[in-house]
């Protein structure tokens, strides 16, 4: 747990000392009903021009930029980061403002049409906003998620309802914060407080035009057929398994950092982490000695080389992974300075088809790796889990990456790369299967938020 429920309050914790940080109240069913009606009612924000919202998104990051010591600390007591994964959260939050921002500019702007043997005709696009969104948000990017989700509905003239996740309210708080200081337009982010409960009642709740939905698959599910019971729309970003494609003639030294990188990086507790590897049989052993030889030295715990287990329930699941593959395979595994609270980086060497590592997302320091051969058995085994949120592909030949990536189910392929493309907000960004549904990021997640 990173917070408890007490009373009518929730108390949240420091994830390293489980010290109390704060207890704030739990928003209760009539205060969820009121600033829902609040929001529906208020207009003045989306009759404001697309223009006129980015030049106050603007003001606000300007704003977030200001308060940055005070974002990194809240995040820091909340989640138990290293200050690097918090720095590049924040900075990649500030940056999709900024370029989002542009966007919407271009985007949402009033489109001319051909009328075509209508000449005499003049027809348009207008992207109106929905009404009220309800963003709902999980505890890995306490900042990044909430933060990137309101923004986009907010720049397509949206009035926002946030619930944060239970284990990390606080930063969501700060942002409401700054937002009321430095912006304004109260009713257009508005923020309610509590877990599974308070989101179903966002979901069910009929002055909700659209749900933004960022989580576990198990739960999107849920979400998934609330919505459709009055068809109401809904974006899904949900969980993923995110293979790396490791070829015969790829770099392999980048191939290594970028495996590392994009599975211990913030503690391996990302949508889009790499968990799963799979090298060509060629430099299968090569790669796999020198990969151990790395991961050996990489160190987990209070001065450790990346983040915490931010809860201890998600603590609980990985641990479950390594302990089934223990059974079955080999484990190579770094150091850590404290087993209770930190996992150590472990590299899960050709994990039996049943066991849990292949099957589940796991969302923690864990990379497995397996040999293939050919291109089918590959793109089988890729797709076994039925995700499918993003992946990446190492190699030299275009034409055997491109056709690879043309069998991919998947929303995301980055070619010689990790994770940087969350980072490029003109893309859009979502899943494939259980992954989810719809687009956020780029013109695209912008139009399907109006
Ligand atoms: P979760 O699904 O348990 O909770 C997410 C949010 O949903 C929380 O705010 C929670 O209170 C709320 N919630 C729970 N039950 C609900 C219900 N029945 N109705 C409405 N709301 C409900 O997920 P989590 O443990 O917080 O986050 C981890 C998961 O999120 C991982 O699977 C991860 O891959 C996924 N994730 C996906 C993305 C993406 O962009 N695709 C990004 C970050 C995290």
């Amino acid at each position: 747990m990173a917070a408890k429920f007490e009373n009518n309050n929730l108390i949240v914790l420091n994830p390293l000392s489980k010290e109390e940080i704060k207890s704030i109240p739990l928003s209760g069913n009539g205060e969820i009903s009121k600033i829902i009606k609040n929001s529906k009612i208020d207009d003045s924000w989306s009759l404001l021009s697309v223009p006129g919202r980015a030049s106050l998104i603007k003001k606000f990051r300007k704003a977030l930029v200001k308060n940055k010591n005070e974002i990194q600390n809240i995040i820091k007591s909340e989640t138990g980061k290293i200050d690097f994964d918090i720095t590049i959260e924040i900075f990649t939050s500030m940056e999709h403002l900024k370029q989002i921002t542009g966007i919407a500019k271009k985007a949402l702007k009033l489109q001319r049409r051909n009328s075509g043997l209508m000449k005499t005709k003049k027809a348009y696009v207008k992207y109106e906003p929905l009404g009220v969104a309800g963003v709902i948000s999980p505890w890995n990017y306490p900042l990044a998620t909430p933060l990137v989700a309101s923004v986009e509905a907010l720049l397509a003239g949206n009035n926002v309802v946030l619930k944060p996740s239970e284990h990390t309210p606080l930063t969501s708080l700060l942002l409401k914060d700054i937002w009321d200081k430095y912006i304004g337009y109260e009713n257009a982010f508005q923020i309610l407080i509590g877990g599974a409960n308070v989101g179903e009642q966002i979901v069910r709740n009929n002055d909700i035009d659209i749900v933004c939905f960022t989580g576990s698959t198990s739960v999107g599910k849920i979400i998934a057929k609330q919505c459709a019971e009055t068809l109401k729309p809904c974006i899904l970003e949900l969980g993923g398994k995110d293979p790396m494609i490791i070829l015969n003639d790829a770099n392999i030294n980048r191939a290594i950092e970028s495996a590392l990188f994009g599975s211990l990086s913030n503690g391996g507790q990302t949508c889009i982490s790499t968990e799963e590897l799979y090298v060509e049989d060629k430099i299968y052993e090569d790669f796999v000695s020198r990969i151990s030889k790395k991961i050996k030295k990489i160190k987990s715990g209070k001065n450790g080389d990346y983040s915490t287990m931010i809860i201890s329930d998600n603590a609980k699941k990985v641990n479950r992974h390594i302990d089934d593959s223990r059974k079955s395979c080999k484990i190579i595994q770094g150091e850590s300075d404290d087993v209770n609270l930190f996992i150590p980086p472990t590299l899960v060497l050709e994990p039996d088809e049943d066991s849990l590592i292949v099957n589940e997302e796991t969302f923690g320091p864990v990379l497995s790796i397996r040999k293939f051969s050919s291109e089918k058995d590959l793109v089988k085994k890729i797709h076994k889990t039925g995700y499918g949120l993003s992946s990446s592909i190492f190699g030299r030949d275009k034409k055997k990456i491109d056709k690879i990536v043309k069998k991919l189910k998947i929303g995301t392929v980055s070619i010689n790369d990790v994770l940087t493309h969350y980072g490029i907000a003109s893309i859009p960004f979502g899943g494939e299967g259980l992954s989810g549904m719809g687009r956020m990021h780029g013109k695209e997640g912008l139009r399907s938020l109006s």
